[in-house]
C-alpha cells in the first residue's frame, strides 16, 4: 500500500515502473471514505505528462520484461498473486468499502474472486497456443501465434472497481500485455494497493501502473495515445462511444463493457418463490449500481400483483445502513451527484404515469446518501424509466400477456447486457432466452458469474467480451506464419 498515512489520511501516489512517485504537477486531491464521507486519501492528480511516463515503462516491461517471459513464468507469477491476495483479502476488502462504500460482505466476497481470476488465467497463460493449418500447398507450412497485444489502458468505473479492474489485468497479463490502469476519481484507492501485491508476487516494474486523476484529463490522454496498443473500458455508454471515438484516431483496439437496461422475464409457470429471490438480487445488491442490474421486471399479467406484493414486501425490510456494518444489507449510493440522479429518475417516472409501491425517496433516519429501495408499477416501455439506465435501487415494471409480448418488451432496448428468464417449463424458457437479444441470459436464475464464462453486451452495451477463452484472446494479435519447405523459391516472372 502507498504510504506513509498522515493521521487517517493516507498520502498515496502514482505507481509508475514500481514506484510510487506524486504527479509531475504535484497535484492532488482528496478521496472520501463513503461511509462517513469524511476524507481519507489524498491521492495526485495525473496529467497527460504522467500518462506519458506510465506508458514508457509499460512499453520497457513488454518488450524487455514481462512480455518477454515464457507462459509458463507468466503463469507462475500469476498464481503467487492469487495466493498473496488470498492473504490480504480482509485488507484489500476493507480499503474497498471504505472507498466506494460497497458492502463489506460484497467487497470480500469480491476479493475472493479476484484470485480466481487470476488462477483461472495462470491456467491459459502456459496454453496459449496457435495453429497449425493444412495448407493448400504441401511445400508450406502454415502456423498461428496469439501475440500480446503490447501496452493495456485500463478505465475502469467506482462501482466495483477491484473486481472490473482483475477482469481487464489477469488475462491481459497472462496473454504478456503489461497495463496502465485509470480508476475511477471516486475509487483510486485499491487500484494503488494492488500494485504492492502484484510486485510481491514477482510482476517487473512497469508492468503494472496507475495513474489516478479525472476522466477528461488521465483518461482522455490514455485514449489518444499512440503508445497504447489496446483500450479496456467499462463504464457507461456515453463515456465509452466518447472513448471509442478517440481510441479509433490511433486504431487502438478497443473492448467496451457499457451499461443496461436487464429484462426478468417472468412467465405464467415460474416458481414464485425462486423469481422473488431472483428480482430482488437483480435490482437490489450493490444498491442497483451495477451494470448487470436486472432494473425492468416483465411479468406475465396474471402473477403481477403476487410479485410485485412479495418484492415489495421484502424491499421495505431491506436493512440499510454503513458498508462496514455486518448488518448491512444495502449501502448508500457513491455520490451526491448519482443520489441526484436516482431521485430526479424517479420523480420523472412519477410524472410519466408510474406509481411507487415503495420507497421512491430517501429513506427517514438515516445520514448519508441512500435511497429507498424503490418498485414502480405501470411503467410502459416508451417511458425514460423503461429505457435509461438509473444505476440506483429502482425496480420498474411492466406486464405482458403472451411471449411474443414479452420478448418484444425486453428486446426494446438499446441496450442488451443481460437479461433473465423465469419458467418451470425448460423447452419456454429456452426457447424464450434464445430470443432475448442480451449478451448474457440466466434462466431461473440471476448474476452468476465466472472467470470462465464470456460477459459482454449486445448493442449499446457495449463491445467485445471479457472473461473466458474470449477474453484472453482480446489481449492478443493473430500472426499467421508461412514457412516455405521445399527450398524452392521461384522468380515470380518465370512462368516455366
Ligand atoms: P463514466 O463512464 O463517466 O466513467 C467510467 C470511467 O471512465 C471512470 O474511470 C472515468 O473517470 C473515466 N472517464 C470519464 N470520462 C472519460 C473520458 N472522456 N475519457 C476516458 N475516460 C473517461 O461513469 P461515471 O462514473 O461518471 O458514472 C456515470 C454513469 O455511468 C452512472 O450513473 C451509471 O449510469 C453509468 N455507469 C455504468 C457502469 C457500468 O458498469 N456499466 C459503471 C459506472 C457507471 P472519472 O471517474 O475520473 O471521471
Amino acid at each position: 500500500m502507498p504510504s506513509p498515512a498522515t493521521g487517517t489520511v493516507r498520502q498515496l501516489g502514482l505507481h509508475i515502473d514500481g514506484h510510487d512517485v506524486p504527479a509531475a504537477s504535484e497535484a492532488t486531491f482528496t478521496s472520501l471514505d463513503a461511509s462517513t464521507g469524511e476524507v481519507w486519501a489524498r491521492v495526485p492528480d495525473g496529467d497527460a505528462t504522467d500518462v506519458d511516463l506510465a506508458v514508457r515503462a509499460a512499453r520497457r516491461a513488454q518488450t524487455e520484461t514481462w512480455g518477454a517471459a515464457t507462459g509458463y513464468q507468466r503463469a507462475r507469477v500469476l498464481r503467487r498473486v492469487a495466493r498473496l491476495i488470498e492473504r490480504d483479502q480482509e485488507r484489500l476488502a476493507t480499503l474497498e468499502a471504505r472507498d466506494s462504500g460497497r458492502l463489506l460482505r460484497d467487497t470480500r466476497t469480491q476479493v475472493g474472486f479476484l484470485a480466481d481470476w487470476f488462477n483461472y488465467y495462470a491456467g491459459y497463460a502456459d496454453k496459449l497456443a496457435g495453429r497449425a493449418m493444412p495448407g493448400e500447398r504441401p511445400d508450406m507450412l502454415v502456423y498461428t501465434r496469439n501475440e500480446p497485444i503490447g501496452v493495456v489502458g485500463a478505465i475502469v468505473p467506482w462501482n466495483a472497481p477491484l473486481l472490473l479492474l482483475v477482469w481487464k489485468l489477469a488475462p491481459a497479463l497472462a496473454a504478456g500485455c503489461t497495463v496502465v490502469v485509470k480508476p475511477s476519481d471516486y475509487t483510486p484507492v485499491t487500484a494503488l494497493a494492488l500494485a504492492d501485491v502484484l510486485e510481491e508476487a514477482g510482476l517487473p516494474a512497469g508492468a503494472y501502473n496507475v495513474v489516478t486523476g479525472f476522466g477528461p484529463r488521465v483518461g482522455q490522454a490514455m485514449t489518444a495515445h499512440p503508445g497504447i496498443d489496446k483500450i479496456a473500458f467499462t463504464g457507461s455508454t456515453e463515456t465509452g462511444i466518447a472513448v471509442g471515438q478517440a481510441a479509433m484516431q490511433n486504431l487502438t483496439r478497443l473492448t467496451l463493457e457499457l451499461g443496461g437496461k436487464s429484462a426478468q422475464v417472468v412467465l405464467a409457470d415460474a416458481d414464485v418463490d425462486n423469481a422473488v429471490n431472483g428480482i430482488i438480487n437483480g435490482i437490489f445488491l450493490g444498491s442497483g449500481q451495477t451494470c448487470m442490474a436486472g432494473s425492468r421486471l416483465l411479468v406475465h399479467e396474471s402473477l403481477h400483483d403476487e410479485i410485485v406484493r412479495r418484492v415489495a414486501a421484502r424491499a421495505r425490510q431491506i436493512r440499510l445502513g454503513s458498508p462496514l456494518s455486518e448488518d448491512t444489507e444495502m449501502g448508500p449510493l457513491v455520490n451526491e451527484q448519482q443520489q441526484k440522479q436516482v431521485l430526479d429518475r424517479i420523480a420523472a417516472a412519477r410524472t410519466d404515469g408510474a406509481e411507487v409501491v415503495c420507497g421512491g425517496g430517501v429513506p427517514d433516519g438515516l445520514a448519508g446518501l441512500f435511497v429507498a429501495p424503490t418498485v414502480l408499477t405501470g411503467v410502459e416501455s416508451h417511458m425514460p424509466i423503461a429505457q435509461e439506465e438509473v444505476f440506483g435501487p429502482v425496480l420498474a415494471v411492466t406486464t405482458f400477456s403472451t411471449e411474443d409480448e414479452a420478448v418484444r418488451l425486453a428486446n426494446d432496448s438499446r441496450f442488451g447486457l443481460a437479461a433473465a428468464v423465469w419458467s418451470q417449463n425448460v423447452h419456454r424458457a429456452l426457447s424464450v432466452a434464445h430470443r432475448l437479444r442480451a449478451g448474457t441470459v440466466w434462466v431461473n436464475t440471476y448474476r452468476a458469474f465466472s472467470p470462465g464464462v464470456p460477459f459482454g453486451g449486445f448493442g449499446h452495451s457495449g463491445m467485445g467480451r471479457e472473461n473466458g477463452l474470449e477474453g484472453i484472446l482480446a489481449y492478443t494479435e493473430t500472426k499467421s506464419v508461412w514457412v516455405e519447405l521445399a527450398g524452392r523459391t521461384k522468380d515470380p516472372f518465370d512462368l516455366g
